[in-house]
């Protein structure tokens, strides 16, 4: 399924407080939740809001945490679709399956859309030697354009996209009044992994002597997505050991397991 749309129910929302660190993020994102909530603001004075932001970072650094967090904030609903999903299409499909998407988007308006992978349709036209000129991709990728084009910029519809490859993107998705703005969603320091252990182990019933100064320094270069890892797999260790609280041990022993994942991953893509 290409689109969902999931308008998360109040308790569940997301919001700004489940995203840690990404401060500079987060600020930016602000005006978004701002144009949603309150548009009439910046038209009744002229000023054109904008249709589209670009998140840009690696894995599992929390874009698409971000996005659903603007929608939550600004208590809109939340479409989302994969690039991915559309790269081995049948003719038609995937442009059709866009118009859907932003014909439904645009019914339900204010609200946010969401593209995850942007560059398994973004890539720039015309230069995938590998794949040999794939037709569908190019024809999803236009169909983005004229819809981005297509809709005013005060309908109430803002389009997030996310991608860790900015630079392979088709200059056309980045021009004025499509994905004009670019958003940094990096891997978190060593004061952001401690406060986003501190959101994933809000859940967990941890031992007193876990000292998340220690957790922190343990895992330079962890996505936000592989420290919820980390802490999951830690709960899963000490709950297979009969314990009833999770100790500073099972974190070590976490942390080594997906260090190990994360290294084998390393030599696969290098
Ligand atoms: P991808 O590029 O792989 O799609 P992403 O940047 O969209 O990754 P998310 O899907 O948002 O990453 O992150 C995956 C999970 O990791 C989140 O659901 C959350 O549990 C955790 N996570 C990532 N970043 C953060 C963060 N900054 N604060 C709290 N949790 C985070």
């Amino acid at each position: 399924k290409a689109q969902l749309y999931d308008k998360a129910s109040p308790d569940a929302k997301t919001t700004f407080k489940d995203v840690a660190g990404l401060a500079g993020a987060k600020e930016e994102l602000e005006e978004m939740v701002e144009f949603l909530r309150n548009p009439t603001k910046y038209t009744e004075i002229g000023a054109k809001i904008p249709k589209g932001a670009l998140l840009v970072g690696p894995p599992g650094t929390g874009k698409t945490l971000l996005a659903k967090a603007v929608a939550g904030e600004a208590d809109v609903p939340f479409f989302s679709m994969s690039g991915s999903d559309f790269v081995e299409m049948f003719v038609g499909v995937g442009a059709s399956r866009v118009r859907d998407l932003f014909k439904q988007a645009k019914e339900k308006a204010p609200c946010i859309i969401f593209i995850d992978e942007i560059d398994a349709i973004g890539r720039a036209r015309g230069k995938n030697p590998n794949m040999g000129s794939n037709d569908e991709r190019e024809n999803t990728l236009n169909q983005l354009l004229t819809e981005m084009d297509g809709f005013g910029t005060n309908s109430g519809v803002i389009v997030l996209a996310a991608t860790n490859r900015a630079d392979i993107l088709d200059k056309a998705l980045l021009r004025a009044g499509r994905f004009d703005r670019q958003i940094y969603a990096d891997l978190p320091d060593i004061n952001d992994r401690k406060q986003i252990f501190k959101v994933h182990l809000r859940p967990i019933k941890i031992d007193d002597s876990v000292d998340l100064e220690f957790l922190s320094r343990q895992t330079p270069g962890f996505s936000g997505a592989d420290i919820a890892n980390v802490c999951n797999e830690a709960a899963l260790i000490a709950a297979r050991n009969g314990k009833k609280v999770v100790t500073e041990g099972d974190f070590t022993s976490a942390i080594d397991r997906i260090v190990g994942g994360l290294e084998k991953k390393s030599k696969i893509t290098t």
